[in-house]
């Protein structure tokens, strides 16, 4: 096949590809990016299923991620905003751990909950002021432990581990040991302690598209999976061999440039259903706090102009089969939490949801590869947006540098 040129190539149209794709284009580059689905956002998408608009997976931007207040217009996406803190279920019972500080109507049942004892909320108290004051360079410079023993050596109580500390971060970290590096706990126990949590009110995907509308001189070619990367050349599982002069490569790859199946990454599985009855208020993260549970994180999943659904993360790994476990969900649902779940809309089965990486870092420690090849994602540095931004701002910048000597 003849070889096509490229001033720069990017490898995914996921978040780290459409801010290097941002970043270029600022400096006057019109890059070209190839992405192996029939859409941008890679792990950040919204799709029409069965009638309904979905997110794949729960997740919530962080507000105060630095990255994404630099490179999101905010009232653009029209967030709907979480409130700050959880709802807690168990046999039926409810109760409410909140952020007084910030959400005031919060105070009166923080204050009361079974949840966690006075000296477990007046710890979460501290370690808000302390994290809030401490800079995101101290945090991802401290040794790592990871979350479970940061949770224990703080002092909290297997109570309020339990019924709070455990369930929250585990959908935050799809991983029930919290094995997780005690930086990323720091890191988002700050994010939000800073901010809110939030989703555009059609979709996590509106960031991703909000991200691709802004650009206007990157070409994107769709469906176009790229089997090997080599200095100066993208190779394409079609056959087709593009030339470019720098390439970003947000796809983790070998040192000789295949695509690398070996890094581990966490997964989850995400059910929307139909709602039949009971009690679950917007806008409110709830959680099952039984250790055998296995929904782990519930909330309605609200987008403008369709029915309310109610979105089900579930972490722990297990053995049954789709039909058990979607059993299994609706007896859990009915007994911890009194709602009666209707029709099963969709589910997604998530395998490569966050990296499983130690030596969590704020951004990328490497984002070079050979003379013209770049790194970006998530898997660089931590598994998180803010960190796929910075990469793919790292890698661009790097890129701009590269070419204009
Ligand atoms: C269920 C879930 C929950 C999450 N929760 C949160 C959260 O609450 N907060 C938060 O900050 N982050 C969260 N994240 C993480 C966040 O979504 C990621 O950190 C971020 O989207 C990673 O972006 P990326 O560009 O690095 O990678 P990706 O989004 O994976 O992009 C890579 C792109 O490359 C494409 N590609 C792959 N192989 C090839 C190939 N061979 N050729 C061409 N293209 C290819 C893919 O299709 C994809 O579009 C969550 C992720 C998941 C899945």
């Amino acid at each position: 096949m003849p070889e096509k040129a490229a001033q720069v190539i990017i490898i995914g149209a996921g978040i780290s590809g459409l801010i290097a794709a941002k970043t270029l284009e600022e400096k006057g580059y019109s890059p070209v990016v190839l992405e192996a689905s029939e859409t941008v956002g890679g792990r950040v998408k919204t799709s029409s299923i069965n009638g309904f608009k979905l997110d794949h997976g729960f997740q919530v931007l962080l507000t105060a991620y630095p990255m994404a207040r630099k490179h999101l217009d905010y009232d653009a996406l029209n967030l709907r905003y979480f409130r700050p803190g959880a709802l807690l279920f168990s046999h039926k019972l409810r109760s409410f751990i909140g952020d007084p500080l910030r959400d005031i109507t919060s105070f009166i049942p923080t204050i009361t909950s079974v949840a966690a004892s006075f000296s477990d909320k007046w710890k979460i108290f501290k370690l808000t002021s302390r994290l809030k004051r401490k800079s995101l360079k101290s945090i991802f410079a401290e040794p790592e432990s990871t979350t479970a023993e940061y949770i224990e050596n703080y002092g909290f109580s297997d109570v309020v581990t339990r019924n709070f500390l455990r369930p929250f971060f585990a959908g935050i970290f799809l991983e029930h040991q919290l094995k997780t590096s005690s930086r990323m706990f720091e890191f988002v126990f700050k994010m939000f302690a800073q901010g809110s949590a939030a989703i555009p009110n059609t979709g996590i995907g509106a960031i991703s598209n909000q991200l691709k509308d802004q650009l206007n001189n990157t070409s994107f070619k769709f469906q176009h999976e790229v089997v090997q990367v080599q200095n100066g050349f993208v190779l394409l599982k079609s056959g087709e061999r593009l030339k470019a002069e720098a390439i970003i490569s947000t796809v983790p790859l070998t040192e000789d440039g295949k695509l690398d199946e070996s890094l581990s990454w966490k997964s989850c599985e995400n059910f929307y259903f139909e709602f039949n009855g009971g009690k679950l208020p917007v806008n409110l993260i709830g959680l099952l706090t039984e250790k055998d549970d296995l929904a782990n994180n519930i909330n309605i999943h609200q987008i403008e102009g369709q029915d309310d659904l109610i979105s089900i993360t579930v972490v722990k790994k297990h053995e049954l089969t789709e039909l058990e476990l979607e059993q299994r969900l609706r007896y859990e649902l009915e007994t911890q939490c009194g709602i009666d779940l209707g029709k099963l809309i969709h589910k997604f089965n998530i395998k490569k949801a966050l990296p499983n990486k130690s030596d969590i870092s704020q951004v990328p420690k490497k984002i070079r590869q050979g003379d013209t090849i770049f790194l970006a994602g998530d898997y660089l540095a931590n598994g998180s947006l803010n960190a796929a931004m910075a990469s793919g701002e790292m890698a661009a910048g790097e890129v701009i540098k590269f070419l204009s000597n």
